[in-house]
């Protein structure tokens, strides 16, 4: 229930953007499904995702004879669903029996901290023992964000000094992880992709030196994007992925978004799961990712 209040304003404007569309439905023509391709992409599914769904939902509502509006609606939702379904991509988080560790990487501003600390709360409350890393020792503050997250959790931290090495910082944390038994590590990291090169030779250190401790690990590495930002997510996302490989995606400030349908899109083509999704600032406004849960709730 409360994934589709957070969903409101989503629904309000992907979902409302259909729901009257539908609402002046006549009749199943070329027509319609003209229509419904712009109201896809004016949602932000990207041209090339829209045409192809189209074409799907062209092919569906003829097969299955949907002729009134109910049943068209019904096509439409199903094949949305199926659409994520399809891609085989595996949204739950990878979690192991002994030691989690997950990296977070993004751009600044994109809500990575603000992801970690509400994940923080969440194992927390499952009673489980969290340690959090402050890795991201370029920006100032960003240390300090996290710290009051910790605090707010009651769970432990690692910080490094301002400007200090990174990797010293996820070094310590591990070996601390490892050795009082924690079941989560959760390292911030710094998101300078204007410096590309740099940030791939940290990201390869850190990702050395947990594997050094934990040769699976990291076991995700999730790249924060903001919904808000629309088709700029999507080259992010690019971006990133060519600088370190992704497990999954969090999707963020979908709450504040008025083109939820950004994330039909960042599915397919990217090929990575969103795994989370940000619907408030709040330290419980974080969910799981559920396709369908998704789709439906875009058409209350
Ligand atoms: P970082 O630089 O990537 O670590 O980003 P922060 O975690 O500091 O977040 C930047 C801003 O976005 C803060 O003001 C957060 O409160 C806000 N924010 C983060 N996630 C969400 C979300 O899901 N919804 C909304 N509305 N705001 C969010």
């Amino acid at each position: 229930e409360k994934y589709e209040k957070s969903l409101k304003k989503t629904s309000k404007s992907f979902g409302a953007r259909f729901n009257e569309f539908l609402a002046n439905f006549r009749s199943v023509d070329e027509e319609f499904f003209e229509d419904l391709e712009d109201t896809l992409i004016m949602s932000d599914v990207g041209v090339d995702v829209a045409t192809q769904l189209t074409d799907d939902l062209r092919r569906e509502v003829k097969l299955q004879k949907a002729k009134s509006q109910d049943d068209v609606k019904r096509v439409i939702i199903e094949k949305m669903v199926d659409n994520f379904g399809e891609s085989g991509l595996d949204t739950s988080l990878n979690l192991q029996e002994n030691l989690t560790v997950m990296m977070f990487v993004g751009v600044n501003g994109v809500g990575k901290t603000t992801t970690i600390g509400k994940l923080a709360n969440r194992f927390r409350n499952e009673g489980k023992k969290v340690l959090l890393a402050a890795a991201d020792t370029f920006r100032a503050g960003a240390t300090d964000q996290l710290v009051e997250w910790a605090h707010r959790s009651d769970v432990e931290i690692v910080v490094g000094k301002e400007k200090s090495d990174p990797a010293s910082v996820v070094f310590d944390a591990v070996k601390k992880a490892k050795t009082e038994s924690y079941d989560i590590l959760l390292i911030d990291t710094a998101g300078r992709l204007q410096n590309k090169e740099n940030l791939m030779k940290e990201l390869e250190k850190m990702g050395k030196i947990i594997k050094r401790e934990i040769p699976d690990a990291p076991h995700e590495t999730l790249l924060a994007l903001d919904a808000t930002t629309g088709q700029n997510a999507i080259s992010q996302a690019k971006e990133f992925s060519n600088v370190t490989p992704l497990t999954g995606i969090v999707l963020t400030k979908l709450d504040g978004s008025a083109k939820g349908g950004i994330i039909l899109t960042i599915q397919q083509i990217l090929q990575i799961p969103v795994k989370l999704v940000g619907l408030g600032e709040g330290i419980n406004d974080l969910e799981t990712f559920n396709e369908e849960l998704f789709v439906k709730g875009l058409f209350q």
